[in-house]
């Protein structure tokens, strides 16, 4: 099979003009054509998965396929922005049609599930990497960034922290407990919360994704606007399967490991108070933000290099 038949048989039917309103050429020319409406912003961020490093080796491909569209998409959920379409870099070491296949389905899935078209992209031999680059739109200023954070502002995070770091511990698992399945399908399955983002535009003062842990991505949220947090430990939300595998420890879990792909969220008190319940409802609050530099969790500072916190490439893991 060559380059052309693989592309045309794997990738080519994830196109799907349809869900993306601004995506008027797919795959298939020399370059792929978004039109942004007049007074719309175009939002786009890339992501880089290496074999070995983001995810582990032999992974399964579907998996592989979801996950990596998820990852993306999660930073859109950051901002606020409705998804519209991606490209796709595709390095493989060889054309292996039931890897391909199994890819090319959970990526399919992911696509329909995040309204995330396919818009082009490009495939290449060699060790198992993949980019994606992710595009949405807002309305014109609209997008939230992690400058925004006020003092006083609460800080809330959605759903659940840690279950998927802690998957890690277990993924070689063959016959995973219930609770260990849980678990392991946030780590497998991560779900961006597009829909919670775009809710919070109007609300929020800043948000970031948590892929790296609570604590660093939370850091730079309150370094890019220069202010500080007070956290509550009780108050971080850690499921009952995590809490009951790792007691205490889930609490560490929530605040230090990454791949949850939750949003945390600053919003000024009066915004908080209009926000609609059905938002409200989606998120724990926290902590709050304060003038004063640092991030303190229970009253002990946690933003020295004495107590390193989530993940770095060139640093290595805490
Ligand atoms: P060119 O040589 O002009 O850069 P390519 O041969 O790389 O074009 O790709 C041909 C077409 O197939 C392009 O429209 C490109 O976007 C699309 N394409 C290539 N690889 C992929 C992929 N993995 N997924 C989606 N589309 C792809
Ligand atoms: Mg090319």
């Amino acid at each position: 099979m060559g380059e052309f038949e693989l592309i045309r048989r794997y990738f080519l039917p994830l196109a799907g003009q349809q869900k993306s309103r601004s995506l008027i050429l797919g795959p298939g020319d020399d370059c792929a054509i978004q039109r942004i409406p007049a007074g719309r912003d175009l939002v786009f961020s890339m992501d880089t998965l290496v074999e070995g490093v983001h995810f582990p080796e032999n992974y399964r491909p579907d998996h592989l396929g979801w996950r990596a569209l998820a990852v993306a998409a999660s930073d859109l959920a950051a901002m606020g922005a409705d998804p519209e379409c991606f490209t796709l870099a595709l390095t493989i070491p060889v054309a292996d049609e039931q890897w391909l296949s199994g890819f090319a389905e959970g990526l399919r899935r992911a696509s329909d599930a995040f309204g995330l078209a396919l818009a082009g992209g490009d495939t290449t031999s060699g060790p198992l990497t993949l980019t994606l680059q992710v595009h949405g739109t807002v309305e014109e200023g609209a997008a939230i960034r992690r400058t925004g954070a006020q003092p006083g502002d609460l800080v809330a995070v959605s759903g659940t922290l840690g279950d998927a770091g802690a998957a890690l511990d277990y993924l070689s698992e063959l016959n995973p407990s219930p609770d260990v399945a849980g678990l392991l399908d946030r780590y497998h399955r991560p779900c961006p919360r597009l829909d919670l983002g775009r809710a919070a535009r109007s609300f929020a003062s800043a948000a970031i994704d948590v892929s790296d842990g609570l604590l660093a991505d939370l850091g730079h949220i309150l370094d890019a606007s220069g202010v500080g947090a007070r956290l509550d430990s009780t108050r971080v939300p850690v499921s009952a399967c995590l809490f009951r595998l790792k007691g205490d420890a889930a609490v560490t879990y929530a605040l230090r490991s990454g791949d949850d792909y939750e949003l945390c969220l600053t919003f000024p008190e009066e915004s908080w108070r209009r926000a609609p319940e059905a938002l409200r409802c989606q998120l724990s609050v926290i902590g709050r933000i304060e003038s004063e530099p640092g991030l303190y969790l229970d009253g002990i500072d946690c933003s020295s290099g004495a107590t390193p916190s989530g993940f770095d490439h060139f640093r290595r893991k805490s």
